[in-house]
C-alpha cells in the first residue's frame, strides 16, 4: 500500500521483525559473496531443516516460498486425466495453478462447519483422481482438521500425491509432518513466510518421502532458492525461542481479538493460524472492507459466495487489534 500509517491486516504477515541474530545473518552474509551464485542444493539449510524436524535432508525439497514447491509438485505430480480434488473454499493458488497447467479440478465443498469434508474425498465408483491438495489448517477460514481426519483423508488415495499445505501450523497445536514420513505419496508443505517473519525472502519447503524430492528435483532450477534466504532461514532455526516467543503473542491476540469481535456482534470462526475468518453485523462484508478501509485498515474480502459474508483478518500488533477493534465500535456506532 502507498498510503502511510495504514495498518495492514490483509496478508497474513508475521507483525514482528525476524530476530536481530537473522538480521545480523543477513547482513553478515550480504557482505561478502554476492557475487557468487549460493548452494544449489541448500544442503546446509536442508541439514538444519533436517535436524529441526528428526528426518534427513533428503526428505526435504527446497523452493522459493511454498507457492514454489507448490507449482513444482503440480506440475511434476498433477497432470493426468482425471481431476485433482480441492476444497471449494481453500488458498486461491490451487486453482489458479490447477488452470495454469491445464490440470482438471474438482471442487470438495467444505461441511457446514467450514471444516474439509474429508468423506466427500472417497470415489465409491473407484474413480480415479490426480491428487489431493488441502491447506491444513485452511486458508481463508482459519478452521484446522484433526489429525486423525488428516490421516483418512490421505488413505483414501494412496497411488497418487496428495499435498498437506501447513503454512500456518506453527499456530495450530498439531501437524502432519509424521504423516509425511509414514506414507509414500505424501507432501507436507512449509514456509518462513508466516511464523518466522520471512516473507520478503521468499524460503518454503516440502517434507516427503526422497523418491518425491527426486523427481521434485527433475523439475526446479539449479538456483531456485536465493543465498540470502537460506542464511536467513538457517539462522530462523538457530533462533527458535525468539520465535516461539511471537507465536505465543500472536495467539493472544488473536484469542482477545476473536473475544472483542465476538462482543461487537461479529461471528468469528476458530482459527489455528495467525488470522481470522469473522462474520460482521449490520452491513455486508464489502461495506465494512470499505468502511474500515476508510479509516486506514486494511483487511480481506473474497467474493466467494461461500465466504462473501465474512472478512479475513490478519492478527498484527495488539496495538494494531485495538486500533481494528475501536474503528469496528466507531462504525457500528
Ligand atoms: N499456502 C497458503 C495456505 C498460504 O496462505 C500462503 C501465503 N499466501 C502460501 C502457501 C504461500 O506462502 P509463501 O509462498 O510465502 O511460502
Amino acid at each position: 500500500p502507498k498510503l502511510a500509517r495504514l495498518v495492514k491486516l490483509n496478508t497474513n504477515e508475521n507483525p514482528y521483525p525476524p530476530s536481530p541474530r537473522d538480521i545480523a545473518a543477513i547482513q553478515a552474509a550480504a557482505q561478502q559473496g554476492l557475487q557468487l551464485y549460493p548452494d544449489p542444493d541448500s544442503m546446509a539449510l536442508r541439514q538444519a531443516i533436517a535436524a529441526h524436524h528428526g528426518l534427513s535432508p533428503q526428505h526435504v525439497f527446497m523452493g522459493n516460498g511454498s507457492d514454489e514447491v507448490l507449482a513444482h509438485a503440480f506440475f511434476a505430480f498433477f497432470q493426468h486425466q482425471c481431476p485433482l480434488l480441492m476444497p471449494d473454499i481453500s488458498y486461491s493458488f490451487y486453482k489458479v495453478y490447477g488452470r495454469l497447467y491445464d490440470i482438471a479440478t474438482e471442487l470438495v465443498p467444505l461441511t457446514q462447519a467450514m471444516q474439509v469434508d474429508v468423506a466427500a474425498y472417497a470415489r465409491a465408483d473407484g474413480a480415479a483422481v490426480a491428487g489431493v491438495v488441502i491447506a491444513n489448517p485452511n486458508a481463508p477460514t482459519g478452521v484446522g482438521l484433526p489429525l486423525q481426519q488428516v490421516e483418512q483423508l490421505l488413505r483414501l488415495h494412496p497411488q497418487r500425491v496428495v499435498l498437506v499445505d501447513e503454512a500456518y501450523v506453527d499456530f495450530a497445536d498439531e501437524n502432519a509432518l509424521k504423516l509425511a514420513l509414514k506414507f509414500p505419496h505424501v507432501l507436507v508443505a512449509r514456509t518462513f513466510s508466516k511464523a518466522y517473519s520471512l516473507c520478503f525472502q521468499r524460503v518454503g519447503y516440502f517434507v516427503g518421502h526422497p523418491g518425491l524430492v527426486t523427481a521434485l528435483d527433475k523439475t526446479r532450477d539449479s538456483y531456485n532458492v536465493n543465498g540470502l534466504g537460506q542464511i536467513a532461514a538457517e539462522a530462523t532455526l538457530g533462533d527458535l525461542k525468539f520465535y516461539r516467543s511471537n507465536f505465543k503473542k500472536i495467539i493472544t491476540t488473536r484469542e482477545w481479538l476473536a473475544r472483542e469481535l465476538t462482543k461487537l456482534g461479529f461471528r468469528v470462526l476458530p482459527s489455528r493460524t495467525n488470522f481470522i475468518l469473522a462474520k460482521p453485523p449490520l452491513f455486508p462484508a464489502q461495506e465494512w472492507l470499505q468502511k474500515l478501509r476508510d479509516k486506514k485498515i486494511l483487511v480481506r474480502w473474497f467474493s466467494a459466495p461461500e465466504v462473501s459474508d465474512y472478512l479475513r483478518i490478519t492478527i498484527g500488533t495488539p496495538a494494531e487489534a485495538a486500533a481494528l477493534v475501536k474503528a469496528v465500535r466507531e462504525i457500528a456506532g
